[in-house]
C-alpha cells in the first residue's frame, strides 16, 4: 500500500507505505494481504461466480482516501477514512473487518440507551454449540441450529427479554470439519436470579431438547456482574463470523464455506433489542464510516497522532500498488 500526498510531494518521488504513515496502515496492509489470498482462491476455483468474486476482491479498497480530522484531546489530528471502494464480497477479509467495525460501532451506540431505559436488567452471554459437522453439511447444520434456537426462545422458561445472536464458524481441529456455534447476548429481568434461574445443567438440557439430539451439547453461560456494562461483550458477540486465519488456511475448505454460507444470516436480533437495532439498521450501512480505532487500535496510540502544524483539510490519497 502506498501513500502519496499531492500537496507536498510528487507521487513518484516520495512514496511511503501506508504502515509507515500510521499504525492504522499496518492493519489495512494485513487485511489487504489476506484479501489477495482469498482472491487467488476464488480465481483458482474455475467456477463462474467465483471468478467474479476473485475480480471484486482483487479490486477491493484499491483506492483509499484519508482526511486528517481533529480528535480529542483538542489539537490532535488523526487519519479518518473519507472515501474508498469496497467489494462487499462476504468473505473478503477487508470487508469482513469493516462490517465487524460497523456492527460494533452500532452496538456501542445502542447499548447505553438500552441500559438507561432498562437499568434493572441483567446481561448473560450464552454460547450454544453442537458437534462438528462436515463443511459440506454446514448450511444444513446452521439451519437446524437456528430452528432449535427459535424453539428455545419460544419456551416458557426462556428468560431473555431481548437478545443479539451471532453465528461463528471455526475450522475443526482436524482441519476439514467445521465447528458452528451461536453466541447470544441476552438481557434478563432481575427476577431471573430469584424466580426463573436456569442452572448450567438446565441450559444444557434445554438446548439438547430443542436440538432433539441424544447427546449433551457443549454450552457456556456467563453472567455480567451487577452494574457492569454489557458493552464489554460487544467484541465477543460481534467478532468475525469466520476468523481470518481460517479463511486463508485452506483453499478447498474456504470455497466450500463460501458455498455453504451463501445468503445465510450472520446476526439476528430479537425481543426488546429489535426495536433498538432496527432504528440503526435503517441508517446507511456504509463501510467507510467507522473508525479503525473502535477495534484494533487504541485511540490514543502515539502513531495515530499528528501535530497541529498539519493542515486539517489535507487529504492523503492512498493508492495500493
Ligand atoms: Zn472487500
Amino acid at each position: 500500500m502506498n501513500v502519496s500526498s499531492e500537496d507536498k510531494f510528487s507521487p513518484t518521488q516520495n512514496i511511503l507505505s501506508l504502515s509507515e504513515v500510521s499504525f492504522i496502515g499496518e492493519i489495512w496492509d494485513k487485511h489487504r494481504a489476506n484479501a489477495d489470498k482469498v482472491s487467488d482462491y476464488y480465481a483458482q476455483a474455475g467456477e463462474g461466480y467465483f471468478n467474479r468474486y476473485a475480480w471484486r476482491v482483487k479490486m477491493c479498497s484499491e483506492w483509499l482516501e484519508f482526511q486528517l480530522v481533529s480528535a480529542k484531546p483538542e489539537g490532535i489530528l488523526q487519519f479518518k477514512l473519507s472515501d474508498a471502494k469496497f467489494c462487499r464480497v462476504r468473505h473478503c477479509p477487508v470487508c469482513q473487518w469493516r462490517r465487524s467495525l460497523m456492527w460494533k460501532a452500532k452496538a456501542y451506540k445502542i447499548l447505553p440507551q438500552v441500559v438507561t431505559d432498562h437499568p434493572k436488567y441483567r446481561w448473560l452471554f450464552v454460547t450454544l454449540t453442537v458437534k462438528n459437522c462436515q463443511i459440506e453439511e454446514l448450511r444444513e447444520t446452521l439451519d437446524w441450529m437456528n430452528k432449535a434456537f427459535k424453539r428455545l426462545t419460544e419456551l416458557k422458561v426462556w428468560p431473555a427479554k431481548g437478545w443479539v445472536k451471532s453465528i461463528e464458524v471455526t475450522k475443526g481441529r482436524d482441519g476439514i470439519s467445521a465447528h458452528p456455534h451461536l453466541h447470544i447476548l441476552a438481557m434478563v429481568q432481575p427476577s431471573y436470579f430469584s424466580h426463573a434461574y436456569l442452572s448450567h445443567s438446565k441450559w444444557v438440557a434445554l438446548w439438547q431438547k430443542c436440538l432433539r439430539i441424544d447427546y449433551e451439547p457443549v454450552t457456556h453461560i456467563s453472567v455480567i456482574a451487577k452494574h457492569h456494562d454489557p458493552k464489554i461483550l460487544i467484541p465477543e458477540i460481534l467478532k468475525y463470523q469466520v476468523k481470518e486465519s481460517d479463511l486463508i488456511g485452506d483453499k478447498e475448505w474456504f470455497l466450500e464455506l463460501t458455498r455453504q454460507l451463501h445468503k445465510t444470516r450472520a446476526i439476528a436480533v430479537g425481543g426488546l433489542l429489535r426495536h433498538y437495532m432496527r432504528e440503526l439498521e435503517e441508517k446507511n450501512q456504509d463501510l467507510i464510516d467507522e473508525s479503525e480505532e473502535t477495534d484494533e487500535v487504541e485511540s490514543n496510540h502515539a502513531d495515530l497522532t499528528v501535530t497541529e502544524s498539519c493542515n486539517p483539510k489535507a487529504s492523503n490519497k492512498v493508492i495500493r500498488e
